[in-house]
């Protein structure tokens, strides 16, 4: 079952305390399909600009993600360039070009009409519900957001919540939407907004995850050094709806095994700058730390 997923295509410059590196390969959709292709097939939906390197077209397509859907136009692709603090939960944008992107307008062909598995990647939430609005007959529908939307555009992304099924955002995010500190009363709140479960991602803490009857918590990976925290939260998204989609239903054990897919491709992610770890990933290494996350919480070890 493919995942279709709308967002950005962007060049990355990025400071952490370990290091710099100058317009590397990032954006949410890349990061997502990145992790979502060792799960299932993916489609991604995005514009770049006619300086985007055939490498990286080349790259993405041997990850086998079909890139039908990515317009090339006249003009610059995207860039950010972001600095971390030394605690890596703090970052700041330094710039930002949106290039072609600023009129990014989705536009599904057949085949991406009929998908049953969608990542709405942090994007203008009206882009986000013109893209449901082409859905022929939408399945599990997943979404992230930012700060930035909840402040410009919170009537359109509570429009927007009303019809996606699991909203996957940040601690601090969760608390701006909801107008409550306390994690689990503004999960209740956000469930009242329409999605059936919300996952709050709560960067080294992990992963929480609320739906009307349940809660699941994972930690996230001890890891000595976090590299570059950047694309965690959207390939965590993407080794979630991956595995959702490779799994073919949503129950609430493949959910759970979904959220620990999704931490072990974050746990990989952050250990080198942009997508660095992710290209050399293997499928034998992620069932190992798959294993290994299963471990870190078994209170019966044999
Ligand atoms: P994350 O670390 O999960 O917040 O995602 C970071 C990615 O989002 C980076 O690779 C950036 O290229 C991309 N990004 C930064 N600013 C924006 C923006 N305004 N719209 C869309 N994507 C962005």
């Amino acid at each position: 079952m493919s995942i279709l997923v709308v967002g950005s295509v962007f060049f990355d410059s990025l400071q952490t305390p370990h290091g710099t590196v100058e317009r590397t390969l990032g954006g949410a959709a890349t990061y997502f399909s990145v992790a979502a292709s060792f799960f299932a097939p993916v489609r991604m939906v995005a514009t770049v600009g006619e300086d985007f390197p055939q490498e990286e077209i080349d790259f993405l397509t041997e990850r086998k993600v079909d890139l039908s859907g990515l317009e090339i136009r006249p003009g610059r692709t995207g860039s950010w360039k972001g600095r971390y603090h030394d605690d890596m939960n703090q970052r700041d944008t330094l710039d930002l070009d949106l290039g072609v992107f600023s009129d990014f307008k989705p536009q599904l062909g057949d085949d991406h009409k009929k998908a049953q598995y969608v990542f709405l990647a942090n994007i203008d939430p009206r882009l986000q519900e013109s893209v449901l609005d082409q859905l022929a007959a939408p399945g599990i529908i997943g979404c992230d957001t930012m700060n930035h939307w909840i402040a410009e555009a919170r009537p359109e992304l509570e429009r927007l919540l009303g019809r996606v099924g699991l909203l996957v955002i940040n601690d601090e995010e969760a608390r701006q939407l909801s107008g409550e500190t306390n994690i689990v009363r503004a999960a209740r709140r956000l469930l009242k907004l329409g999605p059936k479960r919300i996952l709050i991602k709560r960067g080294e803490y992990g992963v929480i995850q609320f739906s009307a009857d349940s809660v699941f918590a994972v930690p996230a990976f001890p890891l000595e050094v976090v590299f570059d925290p950047t694309g965690a939260g959207d390939t965590f998204a993407g080794g979630l709806m991956g595995e959702i989609a490779r799994s073919g239903a949503l129950t609430e054990a493949t959910l759970r095994r979904a959220i620990v897919y999704g931490s072990v491709m974050a746990s990989f992610v952050v250990e080198d700058f942009g997508l660095g770890r992710l290209r050399t990933l293997t499928k034998e290494d992620i069932q190992k730390r798959f294993r290994q996350f299963v471990s870190l919480t078994d209170i019966n070890p044999a």
